[in-house]
């Protein structure tokens, strides 16, 4: 597929630099494939007389096309990752079945219409086969024959949009918005990096893919049509640009500048194994976010334990929600291999902009205003056994290590103990089973709604730990969609509303004698996280990668004088302000080490 394109391609265009959001760092050049999405713009039209044969053919040979897809993406899979492979297998299986085929072919023929047009309503029969179901995981398995469906029927539009489909070559990636999904799915050697025309750099795509280690640009307007596929574009996830059809002047001054920030990471290298304290011995836990259960970038990057394991993302791979014994191994190894460090769980955070393939697994279906909908601690409260079975799986694994479970967008107190009471009747059936279990476990809360701040002093009363979780906290507060790129500049994590409300929190937390941590994007910003440190919290969680660079502040830093700095910034009317102090203090006690960076422009 890809040779064919690249041989499409037009004249080089004359350089140009398109702005977005850094959403992920690091830089790459390479050639870029732009994927459209198809939403609902489904074809339908009556055949001509006659024509029927051809539309069968067109139909068969999709299918042929769609498999090879699936076998190719089989091929992609070691072969030590038998439960990936197994369901790819079993949709090279399905995409032959003679019911979808048959069907399709049948409807073509006797109904004249195209063959977009039949699968669909092929599936629809389906559907109604697997809705009479008692069974709930086999009529769950619908949600695969919907996706070889789509294989289909992408391949009918010739469209390909898959990511399993393979490259070959390297590639960057570019399209409207990739979910979630789609980028851990890109995670392959295959993919350099991504760019994309939403989003913003706290969306979860961002966060997935600086997890990946993939550079990335987000909300880059006009990128899928500025870009054609077989353009040389260089992609600058560390100020958010890509420049398209670049120079070899530019190409090598963007590398030499992508090496010398290489090499301060490597610098950087040198504090992962010492202690994270000031000079005047105030310890500060630096623990990592993560979203697949990767200890080994954990252990590297010398975090103390995990701070913020997203658990949903585990809902995401494979054709089928995992069961009690997949998280129960996943959990219990987390905690195995990093006790006697904590390793934080949070449940489910599902809603928002994740996990959107699997609403009609979860018997969600799409709300007019996601962010403020059916989310994290109110799914789970809404679905009892789901959330019962996650839960099951964290005690079970709270013997291994030190496990905490963390409760995602705690709105209310009678939240709070709703989720407690599920947790304990869970304590009671699992004692009453004889299996063992952490009657200790610790249980916090994330602070990421308002209102949780102001009832911070009531919460903490009852909650073993806080974790302030920032990237929701400033959507919600200041009113602005963290996915959003129109918005983008207005997410402000120094907005004086929302340093207060940080402030506040640690405040109520430490007066009731529980820990606070944040887990934001803000925490691993050497930017932001002087203030932080100043304001006392007792944890800062980031992604692993960025442990390094915190500490080195962190190391370098009196508490003493982080205190007057936060105290100062405190008292900020407005975000500028903040910002200009905080530049004050980075630029007296870190010169900037790397080349000016307006020449690569
Ligand atoms: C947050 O909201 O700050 C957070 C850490 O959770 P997530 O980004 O997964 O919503
Ligand atoms: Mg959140």
């Amino acid at each position: 597929m890809m040779d064919s394109e690249f041989e499409q391609r037009l004249e080089p265009g004359e350089p140009e630099t398109l702005h977005g959001i850094s959403g992920s760092p690091g830089i790459v050049v390479g050639k870029v494939v732009v994927f459209s999405r198809q939403e609902d713009g489904l074809l339908r039209y009556r055949l001509e007389p006659g024509a029927a044969e051809n539309e069968e053919a067109r139909f068969m040979a999709a299918v042929a096309r769609a498999e090879q897809v699936l076998i190719s993406l089989r091929q992609q899979f070691e072969d030590d990752l038998a439960d990936t492979v197994a369901i790819v297998d079993s949709h090279i299986r399905m995409v032959r079945d003679r019911l979808l085929l048959d069907q399709t072919l049948s409807l073509i023929r006797q109904k004249q219409i195209n063959a977009e047009w039949a699968l669909t309503r092929t599936l629809g029969i389906i559907k109604k086969k697997f809705d009479h179901i008692a069974d709930d995981y086999i009529r769950s398995r619908f949600a695969d024959v919907e996706y070889v469906a789509r294989l289909i029927a992408e391949q009918l539009n010739g469209q390909g949009r898959s990511f399993p489909a393979g490259f070959a070559e390297p590639v960057i990636v570019a399209g409207e918005d990739f979910s979630p999904e789609d980028t851990i799915r890109m995670h392959t050697d295959k993919v350099l990096g991504f760019l994309t025309e939403k989003g913003g750099s706290t969306s979860h795509t961002a966060i997935v893919a600086r997890s990946l280690g993939l550079p990335a640009v987000v909300g880059v307007r006009g990128v899928t049509s500025r870009c054609r596929t077989g353009d040389t574009v260089i992609v600058d996830g560390y100020e958010g640009r890509i420049c398209l059809h670049p120079t070899l002047d530019q190409q090598r001054l963007y590398l030499e500048y992508d090496r010398q920030h290489r090499v301060f990471s490597d610098e950087m290298s040198w504090y992962i194994r010492l202690a994270s304290e000031t000079v005047d011995g105030l310890r500060v836990r630096l623990s990592a976010n993560i979203e697949i259960p990767d200890v080994e970038a954990v252990i590297y990057y010398g975090a103390s334990g995990i701070g913020l394991f997203r658990s949903e993302f585990g809902y995401l791979q494979g054709s089928r929600l995992p069961d009690e014994e997949s998280l129960f191994t996943v959990y219990r190894d987390m905690a195995a291999a990093l006790a006697p460090e904590p390793v934080t769980i949070r449940t489910l955070d599902i809603g928002g902009d994740k996990l959107s393939s699997r609403l009609p697994e979860l018997r969600l279906s799409r709300e007019r205003n996601p962010a403020l909908g059916l989310r994290s601690i109110r799914f789970s409260l809404r679905e009892r056994s789901l959330f019962e079975t996650q839960v099951r799986a964290l005690l079970r694994a709270s013997l291994h290590g030190r496990l905490r479970i963390l409760l995602p967008l705690i709105s209310s107190l009678s939240e709070l103990r709703e989720a407690r009471a599920v947790i304990e009747s869970v304590m009671e059936q699992l004692a009453a089973e004889g299996v063992p279990f952490n009657p200790n476990t610790e249980l916090g809360i994330m602070i990421e709604v308002p209102s949780a701040v102001v009832m911070a002093d009531s919460l903490a009363a009852e909650a073993d730990f806080f974790s302030i979780g920032t990237n929701d906290l400033i959507q919600y507060s200041l009113a602005i969609d963290r996915g959003n790129e129109y918005v983008a500049s207005m997410y402000d994590p120094l907005h004086p509303a929302v340093l207060r409300m940080i402030s506040q929190t640690i405040e109520a937390g430490h007066r009731q004698g529980i820990e606070v941590s944040l887990c934001g994007e803000m925490a691993g910003d050497v930017f932001t996280a002087p203030v932080l440190l100043g304001l006392g919290l007792d944890e800062l969680s980031m992604r692993p990668s960025a442990i390094p660079h915190v500490k080195r502040l962190l190391r370098h830093s009196t508490f003493a004088r982080l205190t007057v700095l936060a105290a100062k910034v405190l008292k900020c009317k407005d975000s500028s302000e903040a910002a200009a102090l905080l530049n004050q203090y980075l630029s007296e006690n870190y010169p900037d080490q790397f080349i000016d960076r307006d020449e690569r422009t």
